[in-house]
């Protein structure tokens, strides 16, 4: 299949043909792409391996595509069924069996309802992360682990949050967050001072009830979790820190968490969300696109120049940085900053130092008025 010239050579080689079958490798390079999209030939999706459904979306994806390009020349799944009589005059019966089935697959993937061995094919689809792997991952045993199509296996953890980081992931023995960090982010967030901007993010996100949202480094889990309960939103959350998954999967276990570093990849199928978040974690604006909804929105937060200026004098705005990133792609959808002033403890101060690593050397230290201020910006996914 990955030959250059395979566009070329198809005219003068198959003039007598009424239909070619190119058997593609799984996944769709963009070496591959471009010679199907070059050839004006039928393109019946097909199911690449047993399992490997991410690779087939990814087909029928391209099969759109390639409707736009070339409206009359490239076939959808159902023009592939009428196209299908072009392989019955084949004597061998097994093979028509076999491409009867293919599009049979290609068809209910199309429509997101393929069902095989009664497990149902989800675009919110979790991808194994072991590396070069990339094949979907399925419940089994009653949900206490997850599968994948060549048997890489991980298990649930008591409090049902999923690790599927790998060793390359990982940059420090235990990565991310810290669980004396996360305690005491999460205690501030118990105090109420975050109302304000998790309002701000609710609204500017404008979730509705059961849809996909991921949130892409979410910590302890308060914004997503927030969302689930307010929202009735369907939450994903991910972050490499297996303090702050464990902490997030015991307090909304009504959301699905996994550990994973989402600075390299996401591990869910592409067009799995309607919408993502990052609320003050690093950003892979390429990995977001990939699995947001063509359409969709992608709601990026940065602490304010101003948040905790008390503590850590003037920030960087990060405004700039962030359209950069967040250019190819993306299209501008709005911007926000949300600041408020809060009262805090000596505790409060205490646990604001330990959140941004930047604890107090000796001595007590009274209670002040700190400033909390988040930037946000909103961008749909072009
Ligand atoms: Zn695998």
């Amino acid at each position: 299949m990955a030959k250059r010239t395979l566009h070329k050579e198809l005219g003068p080689n198959c003039s007598h043909c009424t239909g070619i079958a190119i058997d593609g490798p799984p996944r769709i390079n963009e070496h591959a792409k471009s010679i199907i999209l070059a050839a004006g030939v039928d393109v019946i999706p097909v199911q690449p391996s047993p399992a490997d459904v991410w690779a087939t979306a990814e087909t029928a994806d391209l099969v759109n595509e390639a409707r736009m390009l070339t409206p009359n020349a490239l076939s959808t799944p159902s023009g592939a069924i009428r196209r299908k009589n072009a392989f019955l005059p084949l004597s061998i019966l097994t093979l028509r069996a076999f491409f009867r089935r293919r599009v049979r697959f290609a068809v209910g993937v199309r429509k997101d309802r393929t069902r095989r061995r009664g497990v149902g094919y989800t675009r919110r689809m979790l991808v194994c992360t072991v590396r070069g792997c990339g094949l979907a991952l399925e419940k089994v045993d009653g949900g206490r682990r997850v599968v994948c199509g060549r048997g890489h296996s991980f298990d649930a953890s008591r409090s049902g949050y999923i690790n599927l980081l790998q060793p390359q992931d990982r940059r420090a023995r235990v990565p991310g967050d810290a669980a004396e960090a996360v305690r005491a982010r999460r205690r501030l967030h118990d105090r109420g001072v975050s109302r304000a901007m998790v309002d701000a993010v609710k609204e500017m996100l404008g979730a509705r009830a059961g849809e996909a949202v991921l949130d892409a480094g979410c910590g302890e889990g308060f914004y997503l979790g927030t969302l689930a309960r307010e929202a009735g939103i369907e939450g994903h959350g991910v972050d490499i820190s297996t303090a702050a998954i464990e902490a997030a999967a015991r307090r909304y276990p009504e959301c699905e968490w996994i550990v994973a570093n989402a600075d390299r990849f996401v591990p869910y199928a592409e067009g799995t969300f309607d919408a993502v978040m990052t609320i003050t974690g690093r950003m892979n604006a390429a990995e977001l696109r990939r699995v947001v909804k063509e359409g969709g929105r992608v709601l990026v937060g940065v602490a304010g120049p101003e948040d905790l200026i008390e503590l850590r004098g003037t920030g960087k705005d990060r405004g700039p940085k962030l359209r950069e990133v967040f250019g190819p792609g993306f299209e501008p959808a709005g911007e926000r900053r949300v600041t408020a002033k809060v009262e805090l403890d000596a505790e409060g101060v205490r646990d604001a130092r330990t959140a941004i690593y930047r604890p107090l050397g000796r001595g007590a230290e009274g209670g002040m008025r700190v400033t909390l201020s988040l930037d946000l910006m909103l961008f749909r996914a072009a």
